[in-house]
């Protein structure tokens, strides 16, 4: 088909449809028979064929400003500057033209429809992700007023991640994820965190009488809780549950983020509530499905007790697992404390641990068939290649159990590659107006600076296809 399209390279900015309808074929023939069987892909940026010359530019200007270390500790002041010099209207065209366009699928349902389905005519599926914004210490924002929003919020995008991708089953699984600290209060999980942790910690912090408890929805008290902790936990497990009941309802998973590690015992108590309730036999799950941050010391440990007791029990068992966002704050607050540092001494450890934990699942997922899920969240190659090459040891077909994960607006040139060859690639999505979504932009970018300093490969990638459409031209 390609070639019945005329040779008008400036059309090629207008209509980037155009382009990838042309490259699309190319693209195919190069991959053969990959949809069928393995083999080793190929991370260079040829993929960046499918896109326009206007996303490829844009993604190079952004990725070029985001690795310039004051925008991100600043970004919030120089917003604020900018709002003061060039107006509201025309800074937020700005941020909308740049950053918020690179990154945001939209404000309106039809905006973020519009970027899944330009998403999904390149192989890619959306993972949509609510941004919601609250300092883990912060006393602002902690009425149920606030939460009570959240939940709404969640039960909108569990409608929107299925009505994105309907009619069911056309398009493989459909999941969101779910920040937990959107709908209980970090002081909550705080605090239950140091009672998880006491030696011989209460029964009565059982993930059994917890999912009973948002089941029945009778009153709990628990005796390490004052009056106001355990209503607000009352209130806590009816928005999980609520949140929980209509994913299920409308066959959305849930992928439940992993945060601080001063809260994350207290996340992974509730969410084996969610998952006795909702992962159980018969249910077709894994409708909940837990986070594992390898760059933590223990995580290879808790992720192998977590699989064996899930099997133990008979539930099934989804993972999305990660290296981990929050390195400096976990360092910071250890010295603070004079604690042992959770997270692993340096970067070649947090690897090692992401490849073990990785083996394990990939093992866990080869015993157990689709009972078992896993998202490799990762924009690292080495990983990437890990995966795809254990999965065919393994005989795990490219389209099943196991997912990979990487984030709006970055590292294209992995998730194309990979969505071209058949596989399941989400890219996680957050949507809302340019007020609520650029504090959580830079926060995300704050928490990920590494990345984006390592987006180098990225960035030359994108040059190299520039200059490709450049020299062809003249
Ligand atoms: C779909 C998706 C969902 C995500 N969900 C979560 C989540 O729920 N919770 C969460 O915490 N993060 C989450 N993340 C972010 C993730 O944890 C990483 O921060 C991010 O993906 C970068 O890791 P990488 O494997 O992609 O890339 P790489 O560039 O290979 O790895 C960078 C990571 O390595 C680790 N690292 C870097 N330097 C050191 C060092 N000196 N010592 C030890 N470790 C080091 C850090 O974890 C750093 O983020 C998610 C990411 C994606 C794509």
């Amino acid at each position: 088909m390609g070639h019945l399209l005329p040779k008008t390279p400036y059309l090629e900015w207008l209509h980037p449809g155009v382009m990838m309808l042309r490259a699309w074929g190319a693209l195919r023939a190069q991959a053969g028979h990959s949809a069928l069987g393995w083999q080793a892909l190929s991370f260079d940026g040829g993929v960046f064929r499918l896109k326009g010359t206007g996303e490829l530019v844009r993604a190079l200007l952004v990725l070029r400003l985001c690795s310039w270390p004051p925008l991100i500790t600043h970004g919030l002041a120089l917003q604020a500057w900018a709002q003061r010099l060039l107006g509201v209207r025309l800074s937020g065209a700005v941020l909308r033209a740049s950053v918020y366009g690179q990154f945001v699928a939209g404000e309106t349902a039809q905006e973020v429809r519009g970027c899944v389905q330009q998403l999904q005519g390149l192989g890619l599926r959306p993972l949509l992700a609510v941004p919601t914004e609250e300092e883990p210490d912060s006393a602002g924002k902690t009425g149920e007023a606030w939460y009570e929003g959240n939940l709404r919020a969640m039960l909108q995008c569990v409608d929107l991640s299925r009505d994105l991708l309907e009619p069911p089953g056309l398009a493989g699984n459909v999941l969101m994820q779910l920040k937990v600290t959107a709908l209980t209060s970090p002081r909550l999980c705080k605090e239950l965190t140091s009672w998880i942790r006491r030696p011989g910690a209460s029964l009565e912090l059982s993930p059994e009488r917890l999912a009973e408890a948002m089941d029945s929805g009778q009153e709990l008290q628990l005796s390490c809780l004052n009056d106001e902790q355990n209503r607000h936990l009352q209130a806590s497990l009816s928005r999980l549950h609520r949140v929980a009941q209509h994913a299920r309802l409308r066959q959305v998973q849930l992928l439940v983020d992993a945060e601080y590690t001063f809260l994350n015992p207290a996340l992974c108590l509730l969410v084996d509530s969610l998952a006795t309730r909702w992962n159980g036999p018969g249910e077709g799950g894994p409708w909940v499905w837990n986070t594992y941050q390898a760059y933590l010391k223990d995580t290879h440990e808790r992720l192998r007790q977590a699989a064996e007791a899930a099997d133990r029990a008979g539930l099934t068992f989804g993972v999305k697992l990660v290296r981990g966002a929050y390195m400096d704050k976990e360092k910071e607050v250890a010295r603070l404390q004079g604690t042992e540092d959770p997270t692993q001494p340096d970067y070649l450890a947090t690897c090692q641990n992401y490849n073990r934990c990785l083996e394990l699942m990939l093992t866990y997922v080869a015993q157990r068939g689709p009972k078992c899920q896993l998202m490799v969240a990762s924009h690292n190659e080495e990983s990437v290649h890990q995966a795809t090459k254990r999965m065919r040891e393994l005989g795990i077909p490219l389209d099943g159990p196991v997912c990979f994960g990487q984030l709006l607006g970055m590292c294209d040139h992995v998730s194309l590659a990979l969505g071209q060859a058949g596989y399941a690639v989400y890219k996680s999505i957050p949507y809302g107006s340019l007020e609520e979504v650029i504090p959580y932009l830079i926060r995300r970018a704050q928490e990920n600076r590494s990345v984006l300093h390592g987006a180098r490969r990225e960035r030359e990638l994108l040059s190299q296809e520039l200059r490709r459409r450049l020299l062809r031209k003249i």
